[in-house]
């Protein structure tokens, strides 16, 4: 009687085992909230050609008449210039699993960086983190803690200016200072660009773009950096509201 329930007991614990394994291995395949961290733009140069979108859109909905102007002109450059300037992640048609990139700006600094590198660590995301330039000598410990943890590295810009309210010829100078740097101080001269603000004028993509520099803006807008409405909760419920396949995460890190 008594081995009948041990059995039994072993036989249901089994069973349940083969369920949960078979979950886990579905799971990417059903869930439609389940997401694949990487980073932006991680693939590689040749495949480049491949991956490419005829447009990316903002999936955030404009809150106010500013919001409104700077979707259309973001997504208007993103179908203009499709070849270097993006909102979205290029994804590979047919692909199961579902891509999505958190991207940090205006680090590196002393209190934010760490303990996002903490978290990322903790749930073995890779992430991309776009640099100020004039940062990452005050901050070079945590530049080159972002740099060792595998993370990709971006510029984002020397000064931090809106660069439509500065010529081509000042982004230019502003981006050397920026590359110089990057060079100097951790050894690599990173091809991805955010511009501040996410704002850029069409001149000046196409100067970038020259050079072999990808314009990587946001697909969707955390709003962190909008003490209004950036409390935890909003912006876990905006990412979640507009999570899509090759979705790029505005978020921030530094302390002013
Ligand atoms: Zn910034």
């Amino acid at each position: 009687m008594r081995n009948r329930f041990i059995r039994r007991g072993v036989g249901v614990a089994i069973l349940f085992t083969i369920f949960y394994v078979m979950l886990l291995i579905i799971k990417p395949f059903i869930d439609t909230n389940s997401y694949q961290y990487t980073p932006a733009f991680s693939i590689s140069s040749e495949d480049f050609p491949n991956w490419l979108l005829d447009k990316s859109y903002l999936k955030n909905q404009a809150e106010s008449i500013s919001e409104k102007i700077f979707k259309s002109e973001v997504e208007r450059q993103a179908k203009a210039f499709s070849e270097v300037y993006f909102l979205e992640q290029p994804i590979k048609k047919r692909k199961t699993i579902k891509q999505i990139a958190l991207t940090f700006d205006d680090s590196p600094d002393d209190w934010y960086c760490p303990q996002v590198l903490r978290i990322l660590e903790k749930y073995k995301i890779k992430a991309t983190f776009f640099l100020i330039g004039n940062r990452i000598k005050t901050y070079k410990h945590n530049a080159l803690a972002i740099q060792n943890a595998g993370h990709l590295i971006g510029n984002h810009s020397f000064a931090h200016d809106k660069l439509t309210q500065i010529t081509t010829e000042q982004m230019m100078e502003d981006l050397k200072l920026s590359e110089d740097v990057f060079v100097q101080e951790l050894g690599i001269k990173p091809l991805l660009f955010r511009p501040p603000y996410g704002m850029i004028s069409d001149e000046q993509i196409i100067e970038l773009g020259v050079r072999g520099y990808k314009i990587i803006n946001w697909s969707i807008d955390t709003y962190d950096w909008d003490i209004k409405r950036n409390s935890p909760l909003e912006l876990f419920m905006r990412i979640e509201k507009y999570a899509h396949n090759g979705g790029i995460v505005l978020l921030h890190k530094a302390f002013y």
